[in-house]
Order: structure tokens, then C-alpha cells, then sequence
């Protein structure tokens, strides 16, 4: 780790995910604190905890840093706001309304099964269940048919979830953008916009010490959920392109994730994320050719996927897919007489 740059593991519950990293920066006013975790006051104990081991106290912290809109990483910015009167940064696009809050999850489907097979084997840990469906539930997703319906106790858990965001969302004091400076550390850092895994999504560069905060853009081990419910067309045009635009930085030496164990190699990852996504294309493709007609969203996600993946997550990251072809020109969308849309790709 940088000097001056702390990393504080902070217990989560969330598919697939068990912690959230809070980094510490510290200068010679006090501390700046980058994704305080969820909301509630097991995260605030725990971080209370965290800073005291450091020699740190709440009171310490007169800047929160946001790197994007999911409530594992603005948690506790609210209440640093209100008791301690903390700056709050956020990207000027900074929201948590419905869509926001319908990304839920926080890593891909593939990542989430894989993680329920570490539990369920090693530990015999509970089933954390299907991730929640999009935005609120019943409605029409944009890729046609109801929305999924997660089991009842799913469903009020993630409603508490939204609601709790809502709830505890901080005002931001500083809105920045692409290319800020940010005096942090007691040196200069740079702001990077990276959407993608969400719209508002930022890291953060520091080029003193080649090290880059990257937030859910880069994580070690899992890809992050790229959600086909966005406010950006083409969600995973943006991620591509973030991911290029970290990748392009000279000097990093250091990735320290939001989740998981700072890294090194930050252009091998962004390439075998990039290929991930690519082999996903390709799969579609060969569907869509062994289909040898249109089909809905639901029928590639239901051949992209194992059963017990299937629903609206899945559905969710094929539509991603799909319309991301269809702006390539690699895939045609047909209107069914249902409403719902067909694709052929290839
Ligand atoms: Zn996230
Ligand atoms: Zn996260």
C-alpha cells in the first residue's frame, strides 16, 4: 500500500461478497475515507474499530469519498456528514433512484455461482439466494415479458435494502468530474470517470505513487455486474471503454479494489475482463445460429446460463449482450407481435 494509505476490511452481506475495502487516506489535517460501507451501525462499530487500530477517530475524517452509487460503498457517508460534518465526494452523476437501486448485486451471475459453491462447500454457509430482480418488481423489463419474482423473504430483504439507501443518502457536497484534482494523502490525485459497472462510477489515480483506487471498476477475482437496466444505451460499451482508459494509464504498480486483495497487474486484468465478455459475445452468437431464428432474451439468457442461474440477473447481463451486438450491427432486434423483442446475432 501508498504511503499514507490504509486499507480497512468492513464486514458485508451481499451476494457473493463478504467484505468491502474502506481505503484511509491520511494528510496532515486528519484522514479522508473512500466507500464507508452499507449503512447501519454494525458498519459504523466496524469502523469506528478500524480507525481506532490505526490511531484514528471518527471525528478525524473531514472527507468521504463515494466511488459509485451502491449502498456497500456510500453506507456510512451520511452519518460521517451529519456527526462529524465530513466533506462528501460522489461524481457529479451521483444517484440512487430506481435503477440504481435495481442493480443490487454487485458481481456477475457467474461470479455469484461460483461464490455459492465456495459456500456451500467449504463453509455449508446459508444460500444467499437469487439475486433481486430489477427495479420494482411486477412491470415489464425492457427485454420484454413480467418481471421475476425473487421468493418473498429475498424480495423484502432487498425492498429494506432500497429503502435503507434511500434513507441514508448523503448529500454531496463535491460533485467531481473526469480529470478533478483532488488534494488526498497530502498529495495530488486524479479522478478518472469510469462507467460501466454503474454510470456515476469513479477512480482514483495517484500518480506520485502509481497506485489506482479502482473502486468495483477493476476487482481481482470477480467481474462486476454490468446491468442491462441503465441509464447509459449501451452499458457494456461504457465498461469497455473504462476499462481501456484505466488500462492506458503509464506507471501503475498497485490496484486496490473495493473488494479483495490489492493487485498489480492492472492491464492483465482489464484484458482478461475484456475477454470474459468477448467469449460471452461470441457465445451468443453461436446460439443466436443454433436457434437459426429470433429469439427472446429470456431464451439466450436460459442457454447462456445453468438452470439454477436462470432469471432476472441472468436475463438482465444477456439483454446487456444483446443490445450491445445490436449497436455493433452484429445483431438485428425484431419487435414480436407480443411486445416482446427478438434478437439474431452473428
Ligand atoms: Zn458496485
Ligand atoms: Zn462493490
Amino acid at each position: 500500500m501508498g504511503p499514507g494509505i490504509l486499507r480497512m476490511e468492513l464486514p458485508i452481506r451481499l451476494p457473493g461478497l463478504g467484505h468491502v475495502n474502506m481505503y484511509a487516506l491520511l494528510d496532515s489535517e486528519g484522514v479522508a475515507v473512500l466507500d464507508p460501507g452499507l449503512p447501519g451501525p454494525a458498519t459504523w462499530r466496524a469502523i469506528q474499530e478500524r480507525l481506532g487500530q490505526a490511531g484514528l477517530k471518527t471525528k478525524d475524517v473531514h472527507t468521504v469519498l463515494i466511488s459509485h452509487s451502491h449502498p456497500d460503498h456510500f453506507g456510512c457517508a451520511l452519518r460521517f456528514q451529519k456527526e462529524v460534518g465530513s466533506k462528501v465526494i460522489a461524481h457529479h452523476r451521483f444517484s440512487f433512484g430506481p435503477v440504481q437501486a435495481s442493480q443490487g448485486p454487485e458481481v456477475s451471475v457467474d461470479d455469484l455461482s461460483a461464490q455459492h459453491d465456495r459456500e456451500t462447500t467449504e463453509n455449508g454457509a446459508p444460500d444467499l439466494g437469487p439475486p433481486p430482480a430489477p427495479v420494482s418488481w411486477g412491470g415489464k423489463t425492457p427485454w420484454g415479458g413480467e418481471r421475476p419474482r425473487p421468493p418473498l423473504k429475498r424480495r423484502i430483504q432487498w425492498r429494506f435494502m432500497k429503502l435503507l439507501g434511500k434513507g441514508f443518502l448523503p448529500t454531496i457536497t463535491h460533485p467531481v468530474e473526469h480529470g478533478d484534482e483532488l488534494r488526498l494523502a497530502d498529495r495530488e490525485m486524479f479522478v478518472l470517470h469510469t462507467p460501466g459497472h454503474t454510470g456515476d462510477h469513479f477512480c482514483l489515480h495517484d500518480p506520485e505513487t502509481g497506485i489506482l483506487l479502482a473502486g468495483d471498476h477493476v476487482l481481482p477475482s470477480i467481474t462486476p455486474h454490468i446491468s442491462g437496466l441503465s441509464s447509459s444505451r449501451d452499458p457494456l460499451a461504457s465498461f469497455f471503454y473504462s476499462l481501456d482508459r484505466v488500462a492506458e494509464i503509464g506507471g501503475i504498480g498497485q490496484v486496490l479494489p473495493a473488494h479483495g486483495h490489492p493487485f498489480d497487474d492492472l492491464r492483465g486484468r482489464t484484458e482478461a475482463i475484456k475477454r470474459h465478455h468477448d467469449e460471452r459475445l461470441e457465445t451468443v452468437k453461436e446460439i443466436s445460429r443454433d436457434f437459426g431464428k429470433p429469439a427472446t432474451t429470456r431464451q439466450f439468457s436460459e442457454r447462456l446460463f445453468a438452470p439454477r442461474n436462470w432469471g432476472s440477473m441472468a436475463d438482465s447481463e444477456t439483454y446487456a449482450h444483446l443490445e450491445h451486438l445490436r449497436l455493433l450491427g452484429q445483431a438485428d432486434r425484431h419487435e414480436g407481435p407480443d411486445g416482446v423483442p427478438r434478437y439474431m446475432a452473428g
